[in-house]
C-alpha cells in the first residue's frame, strides 16, 4: 500500500503564557502552559494523517518521557511510528517557548537533541521507496536529508523539499528536488531576491528554477502563495480567516500540498487545498495540536 513518508524532527513544544516574556533575572507567574508536538517535520505528519493520508513519519527520539510522549501523540493521529529509531544515548527535542498572551510574540530555544544524529544508515530506506512521495525539511543532518532525497528521485518518488529553516545548500541538493516549498524569507535567502509582493516572487522562482530544482512554490503569509514550473505560474490569494496564531502555518501547507499531490490532483487544486488547509491551522493555537481535520475543511 502506498504512502506519503515524512523525514523530520519532533521536539515536545512546552508553551508558557503570561502578561509578559520574563526579563533576564526576572521571574512572572504565568497563567497557562501546554505540552504539544512541534517540529517541522512532525507537524507536516500530523497535517497529512488529519486530512486523511497515510503518513510514515521517519524520525530518532531519546529514550526518556518526552520520547514516550512523542510516540502516544504520533499514534493517536495515526502516524506509523515503525521507522522511529530510539536511542538510549540521545534526549528528545524539546522547545521552550515563552508568550506574551497580549500580543501572542514568543522567544523560543530549541534543542533539537537526538534527530541531530539521524544518519542514513540507521533509515529503512525500503519506507521512502515504497512511498510515493517523500517530502522534508533542513532540520536534520543534511547529508542524511541529501541522501534520502536522491534515494528517493532514484526509485522514482516525487520530491519535496520545504528548506527550512534557511541553510546552505550544495549545489547537488537541487538535482534531487521536485517541489521546492520556500516562505518569503527563505526563497530571499535562496534566490538572493527581497519579496514584497508577487513581481518579486516571480523574479526569484525564476532564479531557483535556473538552479535546477523542477517546481517552486513560494508561500506568502497573509499574502498567499506564488508557484512556477517555468512554464505555469499561479499566484493564489491568501483565505481570508481569523489568524490567531501562524505558527506551524508553513508546515499545514507543505502537508496539505503533499496529502493532494498523492491523490493525483491536477496542480492548481493542490495548492488551494494546501492554502485552505495552512489558512485554517492560523485559527487554531498550537504548531502540531492546530492542524486542522479533512471535515474542517468543508
Ligand atoms: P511559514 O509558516 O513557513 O512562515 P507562511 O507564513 O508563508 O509560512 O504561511 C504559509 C501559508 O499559510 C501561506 O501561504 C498561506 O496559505 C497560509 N497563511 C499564513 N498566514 C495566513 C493568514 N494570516 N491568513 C490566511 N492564511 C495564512
Amino acid at each position: 500500500m502506498s504512502y506519503i513518508s515524512v523525514l523530520g524532527i519532533f521536539v515536545a513544544d512546552i508553551s508558557f503564557s503570561g502578561n509578559k516574556i520574563p526579563n533576564i533575572g526576572e521571574t512572572i507567574l504565568g497563567d497557562s502552559y501546554n505540552i504539544g508536538p512541534g517540529g517541522k517535520g512532525c507537524n507536516q505528519a500530523i497535517a497529512i494523517s488529519r486530512l486523511g493520508g497515510k503518513v510514515n513519519f521517519i524520525s530518532k527520539l531519546g529514550k526518556d518521557d518526552y520520547g514516550k510522549l512523542a510516540v502516544n501523540k504520533l499514534k493517536i493521529d495515526n502516524i506509523d511510528t515503525s521507522n522511529i529509531i530510539i536511542s538510549d544515548k540521545h534526549q528528545t527535542g524539546v522547545a521552550g517557548i515563552l508568550v506574551d498572551k497580549n500580543t501572542g510574540k514568543n522567544a523560543i530555544n530549541v534543542i533539537v537533541g537526538a534527530p541531530s544524529t539521524l544518519r542514513t544508515d540507521e533509515i529503512d530506506l525500503n519506507i521512502i521507496k515504497n512511498s510515493k512521495i517523500f517530502l522534508t525539511q533542513l532540520e536534520i543532518p543534511k547529508k542524511t536529508t541529501l541522501d534520502c532525497l536522491k534515494f528517493a528521485k532514484d526509485h522514482g518518488v516525487t520530491t519535496i523539499l520545504n528548506p527550512a529553516p534557511a541553510s546552505t545548500l550544495s549545489k547537488e541538493f537541487f538535482n534531487y528536488i521536485d517541489y521546492f516549498t520556500p516562505n518569503e524569507t527563505e526563497a530571499e535567502f535562496y534566490s538572493g531576491i527581497k519579496i514584497n509582493n508577487e513581481k518579486d516572487a516571480k523574479v526569484a522562482s525564476a532564479k531557483l528554477l535556473k538552479l535546477g530544482i523542477k517546481k517552486v512554490i513560494i508561500t506568502l503569509g497573509e499574502k498567499g502563495l506564488f508557484y512556477s514550473d517555468g512554464i505555469d505560474e499561479i499566484y493564489l490569494k491568501a483565505n481570508l480567516v481569523n489568524a490567531i496564531d501562524t505558527t506551524g502555518a508553513g508546515d499545514a501547507f507543505n502537508g496539505g500540498f503533499a496529502f493532494s499531490l498523492f491523490q493525483e490532483k491536477k496542480i492548481k487544486e493542490c495548492l488551494e487545498l494546501a492554502n485552505k488547509v495552512a489558512g485554517l491551522s492560523t485559527t487554531k493555537l498550537g504548531a502540531g495540536d492546530g492542524m486542522p481535520f479533512y471535515k474542517d475543511l468543508s
